[in-house]
């Protein structure tokens, strides 16, 4: 197959493992940066070029876009989609995903553990909805951040309150969150593939710190999940539409309840705990997908 590979960096450890893998199994890798790729959208023939060049007899597409380019990266996404070639993850499950408030909602609406979350713009009553979390100690989330920042954990009333108001005052949207204490500073990262979770591994946040991102200096293990994390995790994708994702699970009092679904799960550290070969993985996926017919629903 002829693989486009949407990635601003060929450097980073995911990309490198995609394109060994993809290779080794006898496909053509094609990196492009999608903020340099340009599209005919008025046509009959949608088309893409990059570097002068029309992209053409691709058959497959890995999407592996940052969060800071979901908008324009989901439109070449969608070009390519619109051109017959088929999507590792589609555009519209990526877009959803992307979104936090949006997931959490398709989540609940399908009935999956949650931590309980309040969201608001400009609430008259702060106090109100803090105890409509369930009170503190909160963890409050800006809408826009990735890798644990803008994850703040407020102790006490009065801190959730001015954090509240803080984030407000600087018209920031946030997430307000019930904090999973029982967790214990873990969280367990699913990798499904397919509707089946391939691989978990727990991350631990480093003492005194309560959010477990690497990026944060947590550390990652191995785990055996429960068959009841197993199935969170699956629906959760499957909710997502997305045929490839990391779901991410707090062990909370009330069973598993997701955090976040992402639609480009890092390799390294999955790789690194479990010591599979996932990018292969994602790679004999994607030979089995047929245009057009992938996880998304064209749902929400
Ligand atoms: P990001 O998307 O920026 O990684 P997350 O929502 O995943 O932000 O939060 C970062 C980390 O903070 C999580 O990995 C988890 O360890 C911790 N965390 C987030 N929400 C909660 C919560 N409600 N209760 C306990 N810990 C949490």
């Amino acid at each position: 197959m002829k693989i486009a590979l949407l990635s601003r960096n060929r450097r980073l450890y995911s990309s490198r493992r995609l394109i060994e893998a993809a290779q080794e199994r006898g496909h053509e890798v094609v990196v492009i940066d999608v903020l340099r790729a340009y599209m005919n959208i008025a046509s009959h023939k949608p088309s893409i070029h990059y570097k002068g060049e029309p992209l053409e007899s691709f058959e497959a597409v890995i999407p592996r876009i940052g969060a800071s380019v979901t908008s324009y990266g989901c439109a070449v996404l969608r070009q390519f989609e619109m051109m017959g070639v088929v999507s590792l993850n589609e555009s519209v499950a990526i877009t959803r995903s992307r979104d936090k408030l949006r997931s959490l909602q398709l989540l609940s609406r399908k009935g999956i553990g949650l931590p309980l979350t309040g969201y608001a713009n400009k609430p008259d009553d702060i106090k109100d909805m803090i105890k409509m979390v369930g009170g503190a100690p909160l963890v409050i989330k800006l809408l826009q951040g990735t890798q644990g920042i803008g994850v703040v954990l407020a102790e006490t009333q009065k801190a959730a309150e001015s954090v509240i108001e803080g984030f407000m005052g600087v018209k920031a949207d946030i997430l307000v969150q019930e904090f999973i204490k029982e967790a214990g500073g873990s969280d367990i990262r699913c990798f499904v593939i397919d509707g089946k979770v391939v691989a978990a591994m727990c991350r631990t946040a480093a003492p005194g710190e309560f959010r477990s991102n690497l990026h944060r200096g947590g550390k990652s293990s191995l785990i055996k999940i429960t068959p009841e994390e197993r199935s969170t995790a699956v629906r959760a994708a499957k909710i997502m539409g997305l045929n490839v994702a990391g779901v991410d699970l707090l062990r909370s009092n009330h069973g598993p309840v997701v955090m976040e679904v992402n639609s480009s799960p890092g390799l390294e550290g999955i790789e690194g705990a479990t010591n599979k070969d996932i990018a292969g993985m994602v790679i004999s996926n994607l030979e089995k997908l047929t245009p057009g017919k992938t996880g998304t629903r064209g749902k929400g």
